[in-house]
């Protein structure tokens, strides 16, 4: 059997181990320590939003946003409906009703004009919403000014879902900058890792102070433990922190190979009848963290399931796009805005393999594994 191609592995600077060293020599084993610090600050500098806390996980960094927010029963959150449910599920943990917004065909992301549709129905029914999340889509950017344009006049925070677009840009600023708060993820198959962990970043100081309070199990501060308030278990620890560290030093190089490898897959499969790729809006540029292709079963003679299972035969891990949240089970009582935009892009939607490490007989192997399709009309 060939070596296993994986969907989006890590792939280390070198400068981890370094600075795990240091971590350890310095028996900052805890969550907590200079790395963490440092880590904060550094990652502060490079996205451009002063205050944020290193967590550990996404999923967590939007759970401790939307309990800083006050979400809880009875309130309601508008959130991209085609995205991943680390996104949503911490609306659910507070006992939030969640109303999935489509995305549009130009960007794949939340549609700015079925967002002010349910804002406005949510305004009518005397609920306006108490969050909006939009993802940030395999790396590319929301269209951040019309979605500010829609809540900003009504007071209603964004909570930015950047997770996948570290490294990516909406016009001049940073992926995530311009709302009220923006996470990031350093889960596994994320751009960079630090195995697991994520950021909660925002310019409000006192949300960030209060989800550090709330990230250490919401101690007062007293040389006892006092307890005002219910917290979590949320905080990074130095050593993963050292890890980060190492990666964000290489995170540039990381974006433009990871744009390389998308510009590869198109050069290569782009004239296969029924091939497309996700469109960058001209808004912003993408991480590419993903190359994500449509493979049209009319035009094309085959199917992304085909294709899927081919290359799986051939050990290479591709995967369908992310089922949009208003089809999932779990969400099935919940109101959607649109859906027929999402739910054909993962119909058809396939992920290729990305990673960073991949070497050019990698790439070619995924791409001749594909091409078979186009001639095996089967
Ligand atoms: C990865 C991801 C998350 C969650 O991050 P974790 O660190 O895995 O909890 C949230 N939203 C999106 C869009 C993601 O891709």
């Amino acid at each position: 059997m060939k070596q296993r191609i994986f969907l989006s592995p890590p792939h280390m600077s070198g400068r981890e181990q370094e600075r795990v060293q240091e971590a350890l020599a310095s028996n900052y084993i805890a969550p907590l320590g200079p790395m963490v610090d440092a880590f904060e600050k550094e990652f502060a500098e490079y996205v451009g939003i002063p205050h944020c806390v290193a967590l550990s996980s996404g999923t967590a960094a939007m759970h401790l946003a939307l309990r800083h927010l006050g979400v809880g029963p009875g309130d309601v959150v508008l959130a991209s409906s085609l995205t991943f449910i680390g996104s949503v599920s911490p609306a659910s943990f507070l006992g939030a009703e969640l109303r999935f917004i489509d995305c549009n065909e130009m960007t794949w992301n939340m549609d700015p004009v079925l967002l002010k549709k349910s804002v406005d129905d949510c305004l009518r029914e005397g609920r306006k919403p108490a969050a909006v999340i939009p993802t940030d889509l395999y790396g590319q950017c929301a269209d951040y000014d019309s979605i500010l344009a829609v809540c900003a006049p009504h007071g209603i925070p964004v909570l930015i879902d950047s997770a996948e677009a570290m490294g990516s840009r909406y016009r001049r600023r940073h992926a995530g900058c311009g709302g009220a708060a923006a996470i990031f993820s350093f889960n596994g198959n994320k751009i960079i890792t630090t195995s697991g962990g994520g950021m909660l970043a925002s310019e409000d100081k006192a949300m960030i102070e209060h989800a550090r309070k709330l990230s250490t199990q919401a101690r007062e501060n007293f040389p006892h433990y006092e307890h005002v308030e219910i917290g979590y278990n949320y905080r990074m620890s130095n050593v993963l922190a050292a890890i980060g560290r190492g990666q964000l030093e290489v995170l540039d190089q990381r974006v433009a190979r990871r744009r390389e490898i998308f510009e590869f897959y198109k050069s290569t499969l782009g004239k296969l009848p029924g091939i497309s790729f996700m469109p960058e809006a001209d808004y912003g540029k993408s991480n590419r963290w993903l190359t994500v292709t449509q493979i049209d079963p009319k035009r094309s003679g085959t199917d992304r399931e085909k294709v899927r299972l081919g290359l799986e035969a051939d050990n290479v891990e591709s995967r369908p796009i992310w089922k949009p949240m208003h089809r999932q089970p779990v969400f099935a009582a919940c109101r959607v805005y649109g859906g027929s935009v999402s739910e054909s892009l993962f119909r058809n939607g396939l992920c290729l393999p990305s990673g960073t490490a991949m070497t050019a007989v990698d790439l070619e192997r995924v791409c001749t594994g594909i091409k078979k399709h186009w001639g095996l009309k089967d």
